[in-house]
């Protein structure tokens, strides 16, 4: 399955997805599954679930109940791309491409399957973020990846910069 992609930022489509394959890539995971790519008030936010589907209304504004297959999760991540963002362009880029891998650490694990997961405890809450097994995995997974990047990958990263100061301006 190819990358379905569904991008509410003004970031090009072209270049999210050669970010987001580059990323999953890099990390082991399949890179055939539904993307929604929002706006960050703030802060950089990534979520994934494991699913065989999702609804196209989460997908996009306007969209159905049709169904949109995807590769054993879905995900969202929201981007720092508008105006009067004050962040530096370089480690906003890096950070950025550090939520992707961290994120499609999760999507392998998802793609896997049969892993330990934390549960919700009698108290109904799950362990703490660090106490988590697949957040632990997923760190150990951003943290072999993030270490030895190729010259492309470094590329790519100085490319994202460019592209947040452009939409930044705009
Ligand atoms: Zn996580």
């Amino acid at each position: 399955m190819a990358l379905k992609l569904y991008n509410q930022t003004r970031l090009p489509d072209e270049l999210l997805r050669r970010l987001l394959v580059r990323t999953a890539r890099r990390v082991g995971a399949r890179s055939g599954i539904v993307v929604k790519v929002t706006r960050a008030r703030e802060q950089l936010t990534g979520e994934v679930w494991n699913a065989t589907g999702i609804a196209e209304w989460w997908c996009k504004r306007g969209g159905s109940k049709r169904y949109i297959r995807t590769d054993g999760a879905y995900m969202r991540i929201a981007l720092l791309d508008w105006r009067g963002c004050d962040q530096h362009a370089l480690s906003t880029a890096h950070e950025t491409i550090a939520l992707m891998l961290h994120e499609w650490s999760h999507v392998a694990d998802a793609q896997v399957g049969g892993r330990e997961h934390s549960r919700r405890g009698p108290n109904g809450r799950k362990p703490a973020w660090a106490d988590r097994p697949e957040e632990v995995r997923a760190q150990f997974a951003t943290k072999h990846a993030a270490e030895k990047p190729s010259k492309a990958d470094d590329d790519l990263e100085l490319e994202l910069a460019q592209a947040l100061r452009e939409t930044w301006k705009r």
